[in-house]
């Protein structure tokens, strides 16, 4: 969820397997929707021609063959005879052409009960996924003509199309899947649009053009609310937005609790938008740069020269030139075709994602390190610092063989006479072992980074994407409160710098104990850093601990949850519409 009011048009994102298009074609549009089809097979084809020849150069023939695959499929006579078939026969749209067919193959396949067979159903899901793309209008809702501001309503939200929507004014996000720490949810967060993830059946329940009602505080969303109620939310929404200005009027102040301690707060981000967004927000630095975003949105692979760019305008962008660069993050919930990922695992969280993917295309790794050193080096000649920061870390080794692989680029781009910077590397401290034995690996990296979000489902056991174990997948959790108050210790006592950059950081419940636990940097999406900033002025340290003390006596998330709100009411009353049940 993320926090705040909004009433607006719903704008409906089906997924072309959720709802076709119902529509039958007149005579006259026939030949103009075949013309459409083979367009858009064109379109479709040359992308993944570019694709596998990018792909091929940068990671390697093999994981390019998918494309040439998928092209197959693409160009397949049957496949082709039977879409032409349905739009002639049938009068179907395009889009409802390849619903069908994509219908067939999976009852097919599925009787089949063949793994070879199954992933190939996922191959041609990729081929219709990719033809629908370049046929529909999903990512143009400017052309639809709604009534501003537009709530976006869709089964989950992929980046990609977060990114298309960024031209027009979305003031909420509603999703089927995911949860509090879903990407979706993260980026909405970033924006600071209030969305509620995990509602299932919602898209059954409104279509495009209905009045919604997204209550971002409270995870509700009311569909074509009566006039009583609709005035109401109107009302909370001028003074979310009014709160919000308020609290943005804070940015130029320091951050410092009542009693003078003084914080870093640093900003989360996906993009250039958030990096500007970071220094609006009156964040210190960038506290994580999630670089994945740059490949899961850029059309094609980007290579060094492209990375480089790209880091170079981010770290421009960001506040005082203070940027934290993650590497590639894939796997999970975000994957991209071109790293192997086009198959599903059954356990992908836990599987082969981030680092240990990373590791598993080391020349693909080494040009996002040479691109990282060089943006630090000239983040360096202008005052600015760059640190890289690798996800997912489990163990020593993992540590000794990325300083080995980030020493490797350096020798390669002095001997090439490229200029660079050598950087402080972290460890993002998400995986419950690095945890229990976070002592073992200390002396070996330069600062800690605890990815909450990811922390938390592995302890808890619970998917952070999944709203059915939401209940478990819990930041307030005693057994996380535990296990972090113990990383702080450690780290403080090892005077090795430490940063929380999971979602907890930036809401005002974790905030509060994280700081009681001595935590003092804390990077978070960019909108949420006034509202942090408001509530440390109105809070000391020792309040603080006394705070987290009795929180930790507590023996259930409920009852800590509650204390707390509780406790919040008391310090920073104003800040209601801000917080997240
Ligand atoms: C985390 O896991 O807490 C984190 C910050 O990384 P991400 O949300 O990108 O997995
Ligand atoms: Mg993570």
């Amino acid at each position: 969820m993320s926090p705040g009011v909004s009433v607006g048009t719903a704008y409906c994102i089906h997924e072309i397997f959720v709802n076709p298009d119902t529509k039958r074609l007149e005579d006259r549009e026939i030949t103009a929707e075949l013309a459409r089809y083979e367009t858009a097979r064109d379109r479709a084809a040359a992308d993944l021609r570019a694709l596998q020849r990018k792909v091929a150069r940068q990671v390697g023939e093999a994981e390019a063959a998918i494309f040439a695959v998928h092209e197959s499929i693409l160009r397949d006579a049957a496949f082709t005879r039977k879409i032409r078939a349905w739009i002639v026969d049938d009068r179907l749209t395009a889009q409802a052409a390849l619903h069908r067919l994509l219908e067939q193959y999976t009852e097919l396949f599925s009787r089949a009960n063949d793994g070879y067979l199954k992933e190939r159903l996922n191959d041609i899901r990729d081929v219709v996924v990719r033809l629908s793309a370049h046929l529909s209008d999903v990512l143009k809702p400017e052309s639809l003509a709604l009534p501003s501001p537009l709530i976006v309503v869709a089964d989950e939200l992929l980046p990609s199309q977060v990114v298309a929507l960024g031209k027009v004014d979305v003031r909420g996000i509603v999703t089927q899947t995911g949860s509090q720490t879903s990407h979706a949810a993260i980026i909405a967060r970033s924006r600071g649009i209030p969305a509620v993830s995990g509602v299932r059946g919602i898209m059954r329940q409104v279509t495009t053009g209905d009045t919604i009602i997204v209550d971002g505080r409270e995870g509700h969303v009311l569909v074509k609310p009566d006039p009583e109620v609709e005035a109401a939310y109107r009302k909370l929404e001028r003074e979310f937005v009014h709160l919000k200005d308020e609290l943005a009027a804070n940015r130029d102040h320091p951050a410092v609790t009542s009693d003078g301690v003084h914080l870093e707060l640093l900003a989360n981000i996906n993009s250039l938008a958030d990096a500007k967004a970071a220094r609006a927000m009156g964040a210190s630095g960038v506290g994580l740069y999630r670089t994945e975003y740059l490949y899961l949105t850029h059309p094609n692979i980007p290579d060094e020269d492209e990375q480089f760019e790209a880091y170079r305008k981010i770290v421009a962008a960001s506040p005082n030139r203070n940027v934290t660069i993650r590497t590639l993050d894939i796997g999970g919930d975000k994957t991209v075709p071109y790293l192997g990922h086009h198959y599903q695992e059954a356990n992908p969280f836990m599987g082969w994602r981030s680092i240990r993917l990373s590791f598993e295309h080391p020349e693909f790794f080494n040009t996002q390190l040479r691109a990282v050193l060089r943006a630090a080096g000239e983040a360096r000649q202008h005052g600015g610092s760059v640190r890289l920061l690798f996800p997912m870390i489990t163990t020593l080794e993992e540590i000794r063989r990325v300083r080995g692989m980030v020493r490797r680029a350096g020798t390669q781009l002095a001997e090439e006479g490229k200029p660079f910077a050598m950087v402080p590397i972290g460890m993002m401290l998400e995986v419950p072992a690095a945890a229990v034995a976070l002592d073992l690996m200390l002396d070996s990296v330069d600062f800690v980074s605890v990815g909450s979000n990811d922390l938390v489902q592995y302890l808890m056991a619970a998917d952070r994407d999944n709203p059915k174990v939401s209940h478990l997948c819990q930041p307030l959790a005693p057994a996380v409160l535990r296990i972090l108050h113990n990383v702080i210790r450690i780290c403080l006592r090892a005077q090795k710098p430490i940063t929380v950059c999971g979602e907890m950081a930036g809401q005002p419940k974790s905030f509060v104990l994280l700081f009681g636990m001595g935590l003092r940097s804390f990077s978070m999406s960019p909108a949420l850093i006034p509202s942090v900033k408001e509530i440390a002025s109105h809070l000391s340290e020792l309040a603080a601990r006394q705070i987290l003390q009795e929180a930790m006596r507590l023996k259930t998330t409920a009852s800590i949850k509650r204390y707390l709100d509780q406790q919040l009411g008391r310090i920073a009353p104003n800040l209601k519409l801000l917080d997240t049940v």
